[in-house]
């Protein structure tokens, strides 16, 4: 498709100005139809790259969330007693699907989130697609223990569905994580009511017709639209709804497990990160920096796994800094659209003015710019768009606010440090734990600092590689509970133990 001159773009770029409400509205997608919200009132969309609405998303309420769950309830005995193959087949189908509307949801991702279309085509969709297809087979070889009491009895455990559960998911990977959670959910039997989030709700509508057309049952997975505080506190307040996955910021997760823990709800809880990129002086050079260019900025540095502070062995500091901001300085800032574009709009402008709020403590804070700091103003339809130069800030100590608490945008600190035990003071010192990347040739000491790192997932020599058996998730205040593999599939399924007397 030729992205430029697509119905999409055309679509969603002029004829927001025509306020056609009936043609761009978004709907809910409960009990296997396209619905409007039961207030029908609506939200608006933006478009971040133009900053102005090019659609409306259903503001709905505790009711939608009620009829979703009937329907999820009512689609839960036939869909947990599908055999395997043919939960299987379906969600195959729905990955295909994926497949062929890859430029479409592309472009979609992109006109949403801000992101640059090369990056939603390179990574999003096919990613998305992948979710879906690996727990789609994942299932056909989840398999459960058994334990023999040397002939006296022998246990053998059970898995079963749980029920009807919620999946929660943020905006700055939205088809991506929405499906990350959506299918171990599903593949494991449970039916599901999910909400994207607000600010990205385009491609999970794109998704619910994929759904309709891959004849997932009615009532299997439903979608539901709307505010956080209203729709996304409703899943977690329902007494049916047993288990909850939710990636977000780390305030919200604490937010649900207070209402969710005393109702003994599963969590499975995905939250912030202020990760370290540690480089020592025997790395790879041209690797450790082209790497870290791409950790600190891919997705407008809006992805939890970027490194946001890099802390560079001394002998070499002086050395990659320069190379490093150069590099930096090049990146290319404009229209998601162009695939020249590295780095497009922010989600938001209230996102663009908390991260430009970071950028000025970092000055309060005796932090020295190094490049970017600056929003930036493009010309013609892209005037009003949310673009914030990449910024790389110098001269920080390692517990001030802008290296303890997370931006989620395009700002890095860079720092000098003199020992191993050093490093990991600094890397460890944050109330986060998600993910670190150390850079070294010396595999004695990349294994103690990954084996020293508080942090669930550390990358040597490389980021961003995922192997989607592996578990994913964060310690401290980065979350609770793995997903991922079998993991996924055990948190969405209950165990039962029979012991059989021999
Ligand atoms: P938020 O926590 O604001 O929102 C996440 C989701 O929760 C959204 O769908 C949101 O809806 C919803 N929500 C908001 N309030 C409530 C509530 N009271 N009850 C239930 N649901 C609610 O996160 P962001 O969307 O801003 O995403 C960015 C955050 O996500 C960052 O902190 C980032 O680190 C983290 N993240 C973590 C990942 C991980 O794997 N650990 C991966 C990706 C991001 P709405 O949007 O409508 O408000």
């Amino acid at each position: 498709m030729n992205i430029q001159s697509s119905f999409f773009f055309d679509f969603f770029y002029d004829n927001f100005k025509l306020h056609k409400r009936t043609t761009m509205n978004i709907q809910n997608y409960i009990g296997g139809a396209l619905v409007n919200p039961s207030s029908n009132l609506f939200l608006d969309n933006f478009n971040p790259a133009i900053g102005k609405v090019y659609s409306y998303i259903p503001n709905s309420e505790k009711e939608d969330i009620q009829n979703a769950y009937k329907a999820a309830k009512n689609a839960f005995s036939a869909w947990s007693k599908t055999s395997k193959e043919g939960r299987f087949k379906v969600m195959m189908r729905i990955a295909e699907l994926i497949e062929e509307r890859h430029d479409e949801l592309a472009l979609a991702e992109s006109i949403d989130n801000g992101k640059p279309v090369k990056l939603a085509q390179q990574v999003d969709i096919p990613r998305a697609a992948s979710n879906i297809r690996f727990f789609a087979t994942a299932i056909l070889h989840f398999a459960s223990e058994s334990h023999d009491m040397d002939g006296v009895a022998i246990n053998y455990t059970l898995r079963k569905p749980i029920g009807v559960v919620g999946c929660i998911s943020p905006w700055n990977l939205p088809l991506y994580l929405f499906t990350w959670k959506i299918a171990p959910a599903l593949a494991a039997g449970n039916t599901v009511i999910a909400k994207p989030s607000e600010i990205t709700p385009m491609t999970a509508y794109l998704f619910s017709k994929i759904c309709i057309e891959a004849g997932l049952p009615a009532g299997v997975l439903n979608i539901v639209h709307g505010l956080g505080v209203k729709v996304g506190a409703a899943i977690t307040e329902h007494p049916g709804i047993k288990a909850i996955s939710f990636t977000g910021g780390t305030e919200t997760g604490k937010a649900i497990a207070k209402v969710a823990a005393p109702m003994f709800k599963k969590l499975s809880l995905e939250l912030g990160g202020k990760n370290p990129n540690v480089i020592f002086a025997d790395c790879d050079f041209d690797n450790a920096l082209r790497t870290s260019v791409m950790s600190s900025f891919a997705n407008q540095g809006q992805i939890c796994l970027c490194g946001s502070r890099i802390f560079v062995e001394r002998p070499i500091y002086e050395k990659f800094k320069t190379a490093f901001v150069e590099k930096v300085s090049k990146l290319k800032v404009g229209d998601p659209n162009d695939s020249n574009s590295n780095l497009g709009a922010l989600v938001s402008k209230q996102h663009l003015e908390k991260v430009l709020g970071y950028i000025n403590l970092a000055k309060e804070e005796g932090g020295t710019i190094l490049t970017g700091g600056n929003q930036i103003h493009l010309e013609g339809k892209l005037a009003n768009g949310n673009y914030l130069a990449p910024t790389v800030i110098e001269g920080l100590s390692f517990d001030c606010r802008t290296n303890q608490e997370e931006i989620f945008g395009p700002v890095v600190t860079i720092m000098p440090f003199d020992t191993e035990e050093e490093v990991l003071s600094y890397a460890n010192s944050t109330q986060y734990g998600l993910a670190a990347t150390v850079w070294t040739q010396d595999v004695t000491k990349a294994n103690r600092m990954a084996a020293n790192l508080e942090s669930g997932i550390v990358w040597v020599n490389c980021w961003l590689v995922r192997d989607l058996r592996t578990p994913f998730g964060g310690v401290k205040n980065s979350g609770v509970g793995r997903e991922g593999g079998f993991n996924a599939l055990n948190f969405f399924t209950e165990q039962t133990n029979v012991c059989v007397k021999l």
